[in-house]
């Protein structure tokens, strides 16, 4: 693969390197529950042997609560970034976005607790700054049921704008954050932690939202979407299993 030559010659000429991986569908397998998406221990271990190299910065931003991503990844030494990268946290990195107000989110939360039970199979996912409605379990006839209850939240709340990925509105604050302002916070911030010198960047993700991380890192980053879809990232992988082997090549060039 030309992305793995390019980084074991570039880490292996001692470049620095700062990884941001998407959780779910990049770092785990697409599953059909959120709870379900368990890091393999092997991933694990090998992203902590990443977090743990002096030449290393690793972040992972994701879609999910910042809690939950924490408690699913639970590795010291990560920045971790939850509701899209609205809530940063870890290796003495704190951000939460000071226009990002929960208030839209707890209301429309209320509303759409009272819309569901007429959808089957549909779920709420309260994340503080976010708000996700799950709909991989509502039968493919009543989608458009699930597109017009997220259009007219959307018209009654200004505020908000929706995110949408594998079966899932995500509600946020529109405050024209996405992950690929929280790609370029993080970036900025971690580049000056490393020793002097050469940096790779890369940026792994699967979905739409990750889009906006391929765009803003242009010029700036390796960018690689996982699967086939169009994208302007620059690489492709075919799946979880490829991002796997990525991740150990890049541990193994910053330990020779
Ligand atoms: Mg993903």
């Amino acid at each position: 693969m030309r992305l793995l030559d390019r980084l074991d010659r570039e880490l292996g000429e001692g470049a620095g390197l700062i990884a941001i991986f998407d959780y779910d569908g990049t770092l785990t397998p697409l599953v059909s529950t959120p709870e379900a998406a368990v890091l393999a221990p092997s991933v694990r271990a090998t992203l902590g042997r990443l977090a743990g190299s002096e030449r290393a910065r690793l972040a992972i931003l994701s879609g999910r609560g910042l809690s939950d991503l924490k408690a699913r990844v639970a590795l010291d030494g990560v920045v971790y970034g939850g509701c899209h990268g609205l809530e940063i946290d870890g290796r003495h990195l704190r951000f939460r976005h000071p226009r990002a107000r929960s208030s839209g989110i707890a209301a429309t939360r209320r509303e759409l607790t009272d819309a569901l039970p007429a959808l089957p199979g549909a779920r709420l996912e309260f994340k503080g700054l976010s708000l996700a409605l799950h709909y991989r379990g509502v039968r493919p006839e009543r989608w458009p049921d699930v597109e017009e209850i997220a259009a007219s939240v959307l018209r009654r709340r200004r505020e908000l704008t929706a995110i949408q990925g594998h079966r899932i509105f995500d509600f946020m604050p529109r405050i024209g954050w996405d992950k690929g302002q929280a790609a370029r916070w993080m970036v900025k911030r971690m580049a000056p932690t490393l020793p002097n010198g050469r940096v790779v960047v890369l940026y792994v993700g699967d979905d739409t939202t990750d889009e906006s991380a391929f765009t803003a890192l242009r010029g700036r980053a390796l960018t690689i979407r996982v699967g086939t879809c169009p994208t302007a990232a620059q690489y492709h992988v075919r799946g979880v299993r490829e991002v796997q082997t990525l991740l150990r090549r890049m541990a193994s060039a910053l330990a020779a």
